[in-house]
């Protein structure tokens, strides 16, 4: 629980129209799925972070930094804390040459968007990525061979004690649907992409190629967190989700998708537990069929 006294100090730092108690979850992940944060707060710049972090620290308040919530499963029972959302108040993005800086808000889509208008090649990969930059950071996202790792080129990051830094691509130590990011529990606030010049109406025809081959493959028309396992080293997550005859398996509202096995989805009114149970289902049975340990890609909130 979130006291009065909190509140009041969190207005000190942030407007009062970006604190919300009791928060349902469901409304800021792409499962559509999570109960109620004891309180979120929507950050507007670095500072803010900084101030509201560094008061969080002194009361001793958990916290969790929430992108766009689209690689989240958080529990029925929400979440006890103050979730910090860099979105959409920190999604300034501006380009000089071949170098575009986004806040970490931005989405992945909104960064590509903004490449293609100025010519500039590189993330086409990220147009179809429902995420944030700070997100994709962490996450080292990717598709259709692009990722994270090939066009950041610099990280602005705070420390959980309020000091920020800037990171280069090697200290980011970027790896599969990884980063140090992470490991060290430092939240981005800004990323410098390099990338390249291009013919704008090509780089545009990519974009548009690669988010026509997602619908045709993908169950976006559910919600979902995307591939809800990691790829096993030599086999693909779906294909053996598939191959063991788990297509359309259900549990509760969860489901394992029709279209791409790969992808649980919220079939309609899905639980959190649904989902956990499902997960845990196909694990076990890939474990006993095929002796291979899927782990999942979707993160967990609010679990015990
Ligand atoms: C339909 C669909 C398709 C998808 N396709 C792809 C794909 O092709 N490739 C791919 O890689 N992923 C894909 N995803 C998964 C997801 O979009 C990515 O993992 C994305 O990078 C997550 O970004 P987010 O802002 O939503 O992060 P969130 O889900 O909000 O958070 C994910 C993690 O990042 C942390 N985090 C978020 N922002 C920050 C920040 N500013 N600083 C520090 N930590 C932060 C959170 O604490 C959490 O640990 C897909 C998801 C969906 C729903």
């Amino acid at each position: 629980m979130v006291s009065e006294a909190v509140v009041q100090a969190l207005k000190q730092y942030v407007p009062e129209e970006n604190i919300c108690l009791q928060e349902p979850m469901a409304g800021h992940t792409t499962f559509r799925i999570g109960g109620p944060a004891d309180c979120l707060v929507e950050l507007e710049s670095e500072e803010q972070l900084i101030r509201v972090q560094n008061y969080l620290n002194k009361v001793e308040l958990p916290y969790f930094i929430l992108g766009n919530g689209s690689n989240l499963l958080v529990s029925d029972e929400g979440y006890r804390g103050v979730v910090l959302r860099i979105g959409s108040g920190m999604n300034r993005i501006s380009v000089n040459g071949c170098e575009l800086t986004a806040e970490a808000g931005a989405t992945m889509a909104q960064v590509a968007r903004v490449a293609m208008e100025h010519g500039l090649t590189g993330l086409e990969f990220a147009s179809g990525i429902p995420g944030t930059v700070g997100g994709g950071v962490v996450m080292n996202a990717g598709a259709y061979d692009g990722e994270m790792s090939q066009v950041v080129k610099q990280v602005r990051v705070v420390s959980r004690t309020g000091e920020s830094m800037e990171l280069d691509n090697e200290t980011m130590e970027f790896g599969y649907r990884k980063s140090s990011i992470r490991e060290h529990c430092f939240i981005v606030t800004k990323v410098v992409f390099q990338l390249q010049t291009g013919e704008r109406e090509q780089i545009k025809a990519k974009m548009e190629e690669l988010v026509a081959r997602r619908r045709e493959k993908q169950p976006l028309e559910y919600p979902s967190a995307g591939s809800t396992f990691k790829r096993p080293c030599g086999h693909f997550a779906g294909k053996l989700i598939m191959d063991a005859g788990l297509r359309g398996y259900q549990c509760g509202g969860a489901k394992v998708s029709e279209k791409h096995c790969g992808f649980v989805v919220n079939a309609g009114g899905a639980t959190a537990k649904d989902v956990r149970r499902l997960i845990q289902d196909v694990q076990e049975i890939i474990q006993d069929k095929f002796n291979v340990n899927l782990e999942t890609e979707v993160l967990f909130l609010g679990w015990e």
